[in-house]
């Protein structure tokens, strides 16, 4: 009999897992796709306390995330990096002196932080490159994290996986029976799962398995917001990102990503269905109008080379606006039998708090140690002192591009590079045979799309006549 049984291989579910395993509980997560297939690699890719949810008072939140980001910046530091965003002033939006107090609180809520801190800066002669306008001349720059957010997953479920976790991907969860101290909990390969509780933390599916595939009411709702983004040939040199107010009063940001293009984003569109998000046209020119009134040079849609959308679970908290619902998180815990916790809300910034609150909470229905531990052990990969391993075997970016993603799990790579014969078939100039068979045989990769859209990011640019062959190398090793 396990004792949890995880739905969802989401930052929420693989953070549950992680945290419930070192504590010695017997775990087993089910993920119906891949890990991080759904909305945890459709964000933006930051891990930020939101300098916009102070305009909505969110200071609990806020503040845990300004903490979260330090934690995550130790945890996990090849694959975050810290940033720096530039705010143009755009003085009938926001007068400056409330700019200013935003950010000396934006400075100090967090508490102790080794980010550099605020400040003004000259938008004419800061920068070696500027892409705005020459009408923006004042602006203000602040610090937040950039993050892999597919591979903040991975490496969180292969953590679990380390200390004895039972991960399932590419499985559904098709049914569970309540019983008055545990679930029998079917899955689409026909396996059974006994487990003494279930932890819903499917994120924009919560309420289709709470009420669909457990039985269980409840009287939570959330609210379905669609959120998008470009990915646009690189805008600029430089790398500063740029947070643009809206007239609208919404925020855009525009963000140096993966050395060749900048990531435009987000919308906040309110939807009726979380199944196959898609960028809207409408949604598509409000973001090349919102970086327009900015730059200098005019981008449009023949720049676009990528699109993404993903759902946000909100909890409804019946604010008008989309943008202003909180993205603070709740837990809706039914003990009408054996127990189920389900997840409403969230964010990556605050997965790893959001699980030691999960536990918390159970620690009423199962006996689980008190001694929080996530925040000191790093995550697989996190000592990058010794990534330096292929000397002059690979190319120079295609070994900053492990450094980034692997950390110092790169010795391991380099094994399997030692096992092919000079990295064995060429796919790409990026990607060898020898990075695919690690893929498979250490990250849990099963598809092509897994392996060019999460556990790397090298699917943009991928040449489409070379998808055959990579099937090829990747049937190899599955
Ligand atoms: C546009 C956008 C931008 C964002 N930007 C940021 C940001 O920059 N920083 C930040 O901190 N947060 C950001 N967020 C928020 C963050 O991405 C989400 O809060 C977080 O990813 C939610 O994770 P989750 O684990 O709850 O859900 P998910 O990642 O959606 O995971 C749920 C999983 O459950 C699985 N599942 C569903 N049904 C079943 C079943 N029957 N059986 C098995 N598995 C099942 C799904 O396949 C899915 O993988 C953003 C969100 C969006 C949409």
């Amino acid at each position: 009999m396990k004792d949890f049984l995880i739905i969802g291989g989401g930052i929420n579910g693989v953070g549950i897992a992680r945290d419930a395993v070192g504590r010695g509980l017997k775990v087993t997560l089910v993920e119906k796709g891949d890990l991080a297939s759904q909305t945890s690699s459709w964000s933006t890719k930051l891990i930020h306390g939101g300098i916009r949810y102070l305009e909505n008072y969110e200071f609990r939140l806020v503040r845990e995330s300004l903490r979260e980001r330090e934690v995550i910046k130790a945890i996990a530091p090849h694959i975050s990096k810290p940033i720096r965003f530039v705010m143009p002033h755009v003085s009938h939006l926001r007068p400056a002196w409330l700019i200013r107090m935003g950010l000396l609180l934006y400075d100090w809520l967090g508490g102790f932080i080794t980010l550099p801190k605020s400040k003004y800066v000259n938008l004419l002669n800061d920068f070696k490159d500027n892409p705005l306008k020459k009408n923006f001349q004042k602006g203000y720059e602040y610090s937040d994290l950039s993050i892999d957010d597919a591979r903040l997953v991975l490496i969180n479920a292969q953590d679990a996986l380390y200390r004895g976790a039972e991960i399932i991907l590419n499985t559904a969860v098709t049914n569970a029976t309540r019983y008055d101290d545990h679930w029998v909990v079917e899955l689409s390969n026909k396996k059974i799962i006994k487990t003494k509780v279930i932890i819903n933390a499917s994120g924009p599916f919560v309420l289709n398995i709470l009420k669909d595939i457990c039985k269980v009411q409840t009287n939570k709702s959330l609210r379905l917001v669609q959120g998008s983004h470009l990915i646009v040939k690189k805008l600029y040199e430089g790398e500063q990102a740029y947070i643009l107010q809206q007239e609208d009063r919404r925020i855009v940001f525009m963000i140096p990503y993966q050395n060749d293009y900048t990531l435009i984003g987000t919308t906040d569109k309110e939807v009726d269905s979380y199944l196959n998000p898609t960028i809207t046209p409408e949604e598509q020119s409000y973001l090349l109008n919102a970086v327009n009134f900015f730059l200098k040079n005019q981008i449009s849609e023949s720049d676009i080379v990528w699109t993404y959308a993903g759902i946000r679970p909100l909890l409804e908290d019946f604010n008008q606006s989309a943008s202003k619902v909180t993205r603070d998180y709740e837990f809706d815990l039914d003990t009408k039998g054996a127990p189920i916790l389900s997840i409403f809300g969230g964010k990556l910034t605050t997965y790893r708090k959001l699980a030691e609150h999960a536990l918390e909470k159970l620690s009423t229905v199962i006996s689980i140690k008190n001694t929080t531990w996530t925040d000191k052990e790093k995550l697989p990969g996190a000592d990058i002192s010794n990534y330096d391993i292929f000397n002059n075997l690979v190319p120079a970016p295609m070994k900053e591009r492990f450094k980034q993603s692997y950390g110092n799990q790169t010795s391991k790579l380099h094994s399997y590079y030692m096992n092919c014969k000079d990295g064995g078939i060429k796919i790409t100039e990026d990607l060898y045979e020898f990075e695919v068979a690690y893929l498979v045989k250490e990250e849990m990769a099963s598809s092509v799309e897994d392996i060019l859209f999460r556990r790397t990011k090298l699917g943009i640019s991928f040449p489409k006549d070379k998808i055959n062959i990579l099937n090829d190398v990747l049937n190899k090793y599955l």
